[in-house]
């Protein structure tokens, strides 16, 4: 009873890499429909499902309408790469902070594999500033990526904020799509 596929992408690479952990603060770019943010309520326990658990929070962010989901909070019609809205999503999270930003986000296809490339890439650079404004030391990124002549600048950029970078291509992802995820954790926090 997921709203999506997708789901079983995040449950794979969480299964392998325990990303999710009760209590944790989560942001899920490019949310809608929402499987995603299904999976992370389920794993940090936003919604207070085991109250022996501490409760996690959930916010999810779309250019699309996302239908309501018990222990999300979601910023529907929101582009997650502009700066007022990443302005409001701090103001969502606990603290200000997150442990872990998931991207699911890509831009409508074009159908000309570089161009789409280099969109995405772009979109992941966003979520870089992000990353420096919300997360957590010690937090995580996941982010899709096309693959492409830029994934190595991109793999770079994180391996300098990231003590541990790898590229992943979950079982569950199409096998003839150029779709990858980035998994970049151990955020260092730069020195101010
Ligand atoms: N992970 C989602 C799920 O499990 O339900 C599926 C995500 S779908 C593959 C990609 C989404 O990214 C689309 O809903 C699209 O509207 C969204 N998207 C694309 N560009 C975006 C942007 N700049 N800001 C927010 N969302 C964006």
């Amino acid at each position: 009873n997921f709203r999506c596929r997708s789901a079983f992408k995040l449950l794979e690479i969480d299964d392998q890499f325990r990303l999710l952990q009760p209590g944790h603060s989560v942001v899920d770019c490019g949310a809608a429909p929402g499987a995603w943010s299904q999976v992370a309520v389920q794993r940090v326990n936003s919604a207070g499902t085991d109250p022996e658990l501490p409760r996690g929070t959930v916010v999810g962010i779309d250019l699309l309408h996302i239908p309501p989901l018990d222990g999300a909070h979601f910023l529907s019609c929101h582009d997650a790469t502009d700066a007022a809205t990443q302005a409001r999503l701090l103001e969502l999270l606990p603290a200000g902070r997150a442990h872990v930003i998931l991207s699911d986000m890509a831009p409508n296809a074009s159908g000309f594999r570089d161009l789409d490339h280099e969109k995405l890439v772009t979109m992941c650079l966003s979520l870089i500033d992000l990353a420096e404004k919300a997360l957590l030391p010690g937090g995580a990124l996941l982010c899709k990526y096309w693959d492409g002549a830029l994934a190595h600048s991109l793999q770079a950029r994180l391996c300098g904020m990231f003590g541990n970078v790898r590229s992943l291509k979950p079982d569950a992802s199409r096998k003839d799509s150029a779709e990858r995820y980035f998994l970049a954790r151990v955020y260092r926090e730069p020195a101010r």
